[in-house]
């Protein structure tokens, strides 16, 4: 049987374990790697200090199916449709433009539930707080070297993280590299923001309309979200949380500065915007260095492979889009090539 190593628990990573286990069965150990403490990447839903509030998408916020990619994912869509994991979008979203041929979709349990959603159903051994620091070819295996602890040998690694982190790797990757995929992933690049969560305790209702809102008049501030509402979950025995992110351009701008420094700089425009907003309970701040693709891998192939044997591939958002179809695509260009890798 053979081990593979898939670096990052996001969404990438987690379609393509589940999507290994069910095509390769028993013939694949899968081990997912992450060096954060949880789930989701940057599809992250993060929990307040204490139950009373609703928990907040810091990242990726609904779903956006195209007419093409309702059809040709359409097996991933019904899956998390009939699981309960995603909703029709109901809330509504001031400011939004899009074709007509969209749909939008929410998670009621939030945007990481996606990403366990796929995990769950991978039977992979999954560990976090393991970060991943270098790649040393050994014969027909990987060794992988983490931060701390002891290095591992695989069959075939899977590489899910942003292109950044993935060229800081030390050992074997760079100098494998052809001259025209380094170029490649050089030119990769992504735009940078900031998001915070504010969560309110249960006695506080919002009487503006909207879930969510694109904002135009600020350059600070981008989008604004009572995210309970947005993802169809409002319980009245719990506090709303509201997100917000900076725009692109704010994002640059303060980006080598620490996230505590910023945030009352967003708090402050944030209460700008909306005068009467009461006092948190709680506020988290969040610096996205890596947000969302604005440069990608020409032609998007989904993902680039290093070596054949022993296999190194890598994929995410960068060799497609950065949005839920992005990363299937990525899932699928990987599981390709790892069955025609792993499959004699
Ligand atoms: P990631 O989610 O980045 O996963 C990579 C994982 O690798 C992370 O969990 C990270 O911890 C881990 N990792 C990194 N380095 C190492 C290492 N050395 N060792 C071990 N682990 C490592 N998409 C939408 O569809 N809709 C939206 O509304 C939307 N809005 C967005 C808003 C924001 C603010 C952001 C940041 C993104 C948004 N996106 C949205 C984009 C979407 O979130 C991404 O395209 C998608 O989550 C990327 O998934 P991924 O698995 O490719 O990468």
């Amino acid at each position: 049987m053979s081990r593979v190593l898939i670096v990052g628990a996001g969404l990438t990573g987690s379609v393509c374990a589940c999507l290994l286990r069910r095509e390769l069965q028993n013939k694949v150990h899968i081990v997912v790697w992450d060096k954060a403490r949880g789930a989701g990447g940057r599809m992250s839903t993060t929990r307040p200090p204490d139950s009373s509030s609703h928990a907040a998408d810091l990242g990726a916020q609904y779903i956006t199916a195209t007419a093409a990619y309702a059809q040709s994912h359409h097996s991933f869509y019904s899956e998390l449709l009939s699981s309960g994991v995603l909703q029709p979008l109901r809330g509504l979203i001031e400011g939004l433009k899009q074709n007509n041929d969209c749909t939008n979709y929410v998670t009621p349990l939030g945007m990481s539930s996606v990403v366990k959603h796929f995990l769950s159903q991978s039977g992979a051994d999954l560990f976090y707080e393991r970060h991943v620091t270098g790649l040393f070819r050994r014969g027909a295996s990987w060794e992988v070297q983490r931060k701390a602890g002891e290095s591992e040998t695989f069959d075939a690694v899977v590489l899910t993280m942003p292109v950044p982190q993935i060229l800081q790797l030390q050992g074997d990757l760079g100098p494998l590299l052809s001259v025209q995929q380094k170029q490649q992933l050089d030119a990769v690049a992504y735009s940078s923001r900031f998001a915070v969560a504010l969560f309110f305790s249960p006695d506080v209702v919002f009487s503006f309309p909207w879930a969510a809102r694109y904002v135009t008049d600020s350059s600070c501030i981008r989008y604004i979200t009572v995210d309970s509402r947005k993802r169809n979950a409002d319980d009245p025995g719990r506090g709303p949380s509201l997100v917000v992110h900076t725009s692109v351009p704010f994002g640059l701008e303060h980006l080598e500065r620490d996230k505590e420094e910023v945030q009352p700089i967003i708090l402050q425009e944030l209460h700008k915007l909306l005068p009467s907003l009461p006092q948190p309970i709680s506020v988290r701040c969040q610096k996205w260095r890596y947000s969302q693709v604005l440069t990608s891998v020409p032609d998007c192939p989904g993902s680039m492979t290093v070596l054949e044997q022993p296999l190194l591939v890598c994929g995410g958002d960068a060799f497609s889009h950065s949005n839920f179809d992005g990363c299937v695509e990525s899932a699928l260009s990987m599981l390709s090539v790892l069955k025609a890798s792993l499959t004699p």
